[in-house]
């Protein structure tokens, strides 16, 4: 489903609350993230993918933070695989995701009033990163293996020099732009604050708020780091542990609590995770200084697989009710899930509506036996993800071997002594997990086409594009006006055209630096494209200058689209930094008409115009004093 309605631009609360439920219902990811987010589920609930009371949800977490928090999965799923080659997406999106969570424990415990927002925050505090790297990713990566060292400030520090702009600030500016919240985006720039600031909160900036934010940054690294690297953060640990007066087991159980769900969340999104131990342990470890090699993510080799739920999911079926009866018995109080049939087509029936992992059936059975419900089951695509165990008894060898050509994974007597039996179901979990693996690498090409296509057709439009605010360039706006030039000279329509040029720019980029001079730009082009309307199309045409096309509006018309914007870019506060001011333009309309000689001449009248404005004292429209007088004459030959 199309989830552009959720954007700033097009959002309405009362106008899309229902598309968002239908987005949330039909979205399994979204649905199962929101659940969480609201009061966290089981596992079978997120794995399941049962949708129900979408409503409640929404109504429960509010809308405007439903809407975010759906916002921030979409955006999640659209960058969590990327164009750059020496980008590591899996490890980039792994440590957001711990960060993120952190976040949520620690704003949940302590007392903080948005929680959501809080994960929102940890989970995209990087995310300008892969802004700057989709917005070029061959020069990114360039950058990546240009580098002569792997630290990370080094590598913003060399992101500033070589595409001009700081990560934050492209986070902050596109962040708020998508649409999400000033609470969201703002308690995002820990990390070039506290290098500024030198862990003190920044003014104006709640210090709880912060805290949270410095706290899941270092947990999340301490979650994502090798041996070596957390006994580097391990002082930081126990310092900010000393300095909220923590209580040492108090903060181990709720960071196990957050490593949890990162693997939850983990399977949930298909962001690899990896196994850890849990915090008491590595707090003794820390403490003594010898965190044992086998935990070291670093080397595969002594990696221990990531601790999964014994249960599995697994459906009986044998005519012999005693035998289904104590097998089942056994089965569950190994924890497996059970569901029982008693003959293939009942068990056939049951597969359909509720798919089982593992089949276990007999051979010899009424209506349907063992080996043809194995063939009906590999005819589907779920069926042959199902791992099928044929219960044998006086069977001979040449029909064991034939049952396998049939589809079955494996045989077991059914004679055979318990662990057997268990040992033969658990070994269904490395077929499962192949399975598994097969998804998530579909996934992961699919999202590649994704990307792909998005691509090509973005070439399309980036010839278009200005690279720094978004909008059309001068060549677009060029191209277009001469097209609505002809349109209007064949249907004698109007055409209006508004300049406008930023007041006193010069003296920002003097005073505060080419990049805020950028962000200003960025701000004043974000403001032109929610402050005009459908006809009226805003291009940036040079440096500070902006050209709006007024297609169909007579001067009028165009003078009220110019004070429109005016007003609105008066009114917006920029902050970024040091700087803190409302800028103003000063505003040139002219309109088509035998006074103006052909294209160029309508723009230079606007131009003219603009002139007339800076002189009389900036911050205002004037309209091209040759067609004031047009106007005035016409207003006074009708007056009579
Ligand atoms: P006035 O009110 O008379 O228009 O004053 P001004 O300072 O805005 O006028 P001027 O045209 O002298 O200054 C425009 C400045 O815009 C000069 C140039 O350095 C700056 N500029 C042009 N393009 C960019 C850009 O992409 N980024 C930044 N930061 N500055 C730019
Ligand atoms: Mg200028
Ligand atoms: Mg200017």
């Amino acid at each position: 489903m199309e989830a552009a309605f959720l954007l700033r631009e097009n959002w309405d609360a009362d106008q899309h609350h229902d598309s968002l439920c239908e987005l949330v219902s039909k979205d399994v990811l979204v649905y199962a993230a929101l659940r969480w987010l609201q009061h966290r589920p089981t596992r079978e609930i997120v794995q399941r993918g049962a949708v129900e009371d979408v409503e409640r949800l929404v109504a429960a977490l509010g809308v405007e933070r439903a809407r975010e928090a759906t916002l921030g999965i979409v955006l999640f799923r659209a960058l969590r695989v990327g164009r750059c080659v020496a980008l590591e997406y899996d490890g980039f999106w792994t440590r957001a995701l711990a960060r993120g969570l952190a976040s949520n424990h620690f704003a949940k415990s302590f007392g903080l009033a948005d929680p959501i927002r809080a994960f929102l925050s940890g989970l995209f505090a990087d995310i300008g990163k892969i802004f700057i790297a989709e917005s070029n990713p061959l020069r990114y990566d360039e950058l990546i293996y240009d580098r002569d060292t792997t630290q990370a400030s080094d590598l913003r520090a060399r992101e500033r020099e070589w595409f001009g702009v700081d990560r934050d600030t492209v986070a902050w500016i596109v962040m708020r732009d998508l649409g999400f919240s000033r609470e969201t985006f703002v308690s995002m720039l820990v990390d070039s604050r506290q290098q500024r600031s030198a862990g003190q909160p920044p003014v104006g900036h709640d210090p709880m708020e912060y805290e949270v934010q410095r706290m899941a940054r270092l947990i999340g690294s301490i979650i994502c780091a090798d041996k070596f690297e957390r006994t580097q953060l391990w002082g930081d640990f126990v310092r900010l542990r000393s300095l909220h007066d923590m209580n040492r087991d108090g903060l181990n159980t709720l960071c196990d609590g957050i490593v949890n769900d990162w693997w939850d969340w983990g399977d949930l999104l298909v962001v690899p995770t990896r196994n850890l131990p849990g915090f008491s342990e590595l707090c003794d470890w820390n403490e003594r200084g010898i965190e044992p090699v086998r935990y070291n993510p670093m080397g595969t080799a002594g990696l221990l697989p990531k601790p999964q739920g014994d249960r599995l999911h697994v459906l009986l079926v044998d005519d012999d009710r005693v035998i289904l009866e104590a097998t089942r018995r056994r089965l569950e109080r190994a924890g497996h899930h059970v569901v029982t049939a008693t003959d293939g087509q009942e068990a056939l029936a049951i597969l359909r509506q509720d798919p089982p992992q593992v089949v276990l059936a007999d051979w010899r059975m009424p209506k349907m036996d063992g080996l043809e419900l194995c063939r009906n089951l590999r005819r589907t695509e779920l069926g042959r993800r199902t791992f099928f165990i044929l219960f044998t008894g006086e069977e001979k060898e040449e029909e064991i071997v034939k049952a396998y050509e049939d589809g079955i994974n494996d045989f077991i007597n059914k004679q055979s002594p318990q662990p057997i039996l268990l040992a033969r179901v658990r070994a269904a979990r490395t077929f499962l997990a192949q399975w598994d693996q097969v998804d998530q690498d579909r996934r992961i090409i699919r999202a590649h086409c994704e990307q792909s296509r998005k691509q090509a057709s973005r070439m399309k439009t980036d010839s278009l594009t200005d690279a720094l605010t978004g909008l059309p360039n001068r060549r677009y706006a060029m191209e277009r006006l001469r097209e609505e030039w002809a349109r209007a000279e064949r249907s004698s329509e109007c055409l209006s055209v508004v300049m406008l040029d930023i007041d006193n720019f010069k003296l920002v980029n003097d005073q505060y630096g080419h990049d805020i001079g950028d962000l200003v730009l960025m701000e004043t082009a974000a403001i032109l494209r929610t402050s005009t309307r459908r006809n009226e199309a805003a291009c940036r045409i040079g440096g500070e200058e902006f050209l709006i096309i007024c297609s169909g509006a007579d001067l009028g018309s165009a003078v009220q689209c110019a004070e429109r914007v005016r007003k609105a870019i008066e009114a917006n506060l920029v902050e970024a930094k040091d700087f803190k001011q409302n800028v103003t333009v000063s505003l040139g309309v002219a309109q088509r008409s035998p006074l103006v000689d052909g294209l160029d001449g309508l723009l230079k009248a606007a131009d003219e115009a603009i002139y007339g404005a800076k002189d009389g004292g900036r911050n205002q429209v004037v309209v091209w004093p040759a067609m004031e007088r047009v106007v005035f004459d016409e207003e006074e030959r009708r007056a009579g």
